[in-house]
């Protein structure tokens, strides 16, 4: 099984994936072996080197070098990796691009999906997570001790190392971190004497973190940041988790953004607000801004937030009417076009525009509490109209015939439920208006 024919032809088929992708390519020096790698013209890595495998699907066929017990050691690592995100291993049928699995004397796969078919060779089928090691590499994964900002974290004593291993030490200046904190704990990283000369040290943990030095290279488990990692990539296998907003009632008139909190927002592809798609803003992973849609309906609005692995609960927020209202329109009427005016107020009031000309003292003691009825005389009813649904009662005005250019008209609404009619009525801001 080791013999040099295989050898020499696993040489032949690395050195031409090497040609045009980033490979890693494992030592033969040891038993757990470890891994060479090599930069390829990928434009993210942390890690992260290749393509990655869309969905999350990675089809792999055995060559006939795998044992059925070597299949089995495989299924266990691959079920290590899709136990905890949404990565699946799948027998392939016909797809164009998969992974042949081949047993050989190294460990070795290209960083990420290449395109065509890749090969993984796996050497070490006896150490489980060593073969979720070579896993990491097929996913995407560079070592963790080969990230952009490891000399702030590992100092790598160069001189103790193979020099035909030289290269696992290169830093990745690709290499993307997610920002997650360096992780001596990563099966993805060495351990301190990987690849040294006569068991020379070759990686040395900085302070304060020297309590890792006898620990970092464990292959034992997927670290806490090696599952973050993979998430961040391929996505988690539970839907985001909503838990709070702020604010967690919203006027529907100027509804503002919406920050949500929970868990797995980074994975959001689509929020729905009542149902309809809106926009959002991946904040963090714990932090999301919806936009709710203009002028949403008032009372209860149900959020839900989807991922690639399904739907959050749905989380309930408060739409509120505007009381007192509030009138916007132009601040010019002229007398031959009709002009829209827009009273925000709760959804079902009956909304009473009032008008007033300029100059004349009031004769509406009867609402004098209004803002214009302590000051005007002509002093009328204009129309009168019903809110939908999100509080908006839309108006059109035609500017009044016979007025002089120039005149001053101040409109103010006032809103109120036939059913349940008291006063004083609640008014809205007074709004000026001049005719031309
Ligand atoms: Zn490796």
């Amino acid at each position: 099984m080791r013999s040099l024919t295989i050898l020499s032809a696993i040489l032949i088929a690395s050195t031409a994936i090497a040609q045009r992708s980033p490979i890693d390519r494992d030592a033969f020096a040891r038993l757990p072996a470890g891994c060479v790698t090599s930069l390829g013209s990928s434009p993210h890595a942390r890690l992260f080197g290749g393509q990655s495998w869309p969905n999350g699907v990675v089809p792999y066929a055995l060559h006939a070098s795998v044992t059925p017990a070597m299949a089995q050691s495989l299924a266990a690592a691959m079920q290590e990796i899709s136990a905890r995100v949404r990565v699946q291993f799948v027998q392939r049928t016909n797809e164009a691009d998969y992974v042949l699995v081949r047993d050989a004397n190294i460990n070795s796969s290209p960083i990420g999906r290449q395109g065509g078919l890749q090969t993984l060779f796996v050497a070490n089928w006896g150490i489980r997570f060593e073969v979720v090691h070579a896993l990491m590499h097929v996913l995407g994964f560079w070592h963790e001790h080969q990230r952009p900002d490891r000399d702030t974290f590992v100092q790598v004593q160069s001189a103790n190392v193979d020099p035909t291993r030289a290269s696992e030490f290169a830093v990745v200046p690709i290499g993307n971190t997610y920002g997650l904190p360096y992780d001596f704990d990563s099966v993805m990283h060495f351990g301190a004497t990987e690849a040294g000369v006569n068991g020379a040290t070759t990686i040395v943990a900085l302070p304060p973190n020297q309590s890792q030095q006898a620990t970092m290279g464990q292959r034992s488990q997927l670290s806490a940041g090696d599952v973050e990692a993979l998430r961040r990539t391929y996505g988690s296998l539970q839907p985001p988790v909503i838990t709070g907003a702020s604010p967690s009632s919203i006027p529907s008139y100027q509804a503002p953004f919406v920050t949500l909190t929970g868990l797995r927002f980074d994975e959001t592809t689509r929020v729905l607000f009542r149902s309809a798609v809106v926009n959002f803003l991946v904040q963090s992973p714990t932090q999301l801004r919806v936009t709710p849609p203009l002028l949403p309906a008032i009372g209860p609005a149900q959020i839900v937030i989807e991922s690639g692995a399904g739907q959050s609960q749905s989380f309930t927020i408060q739409v509120t009417g505007l009381n007192p209202p509030r009138i916007e329109g132009p601040p010019v009427l002229n007398t031959q076009l009709a002009f829209p005016f827009r009273v925000y107020s709760d959804a079902g009031r009956y909304n009473l525009l009032l008008a007033a000309f300029n100059n004349q003292p009031s004769v509406a003691p009867g609402i004098v509490s209004l803002g214009i009825g302590a000051n005007f005389t002509s002093y009328g009813e204009v129309a009168i109209g019903l809110s939908d649904a999100s509080g908006l009662w839309n108006v059109s005005l035609q500017g009044p015939g016979g007025l002089a250019s120039g005149t001053s008209i101040w409109l103010q609404a006032v809103v109120f439920d036939p059913a349940n009619f008291t006063l004083p009525l609640s008014a809205s801001n007074v709004l000026p208006v001049r005719v031309f």
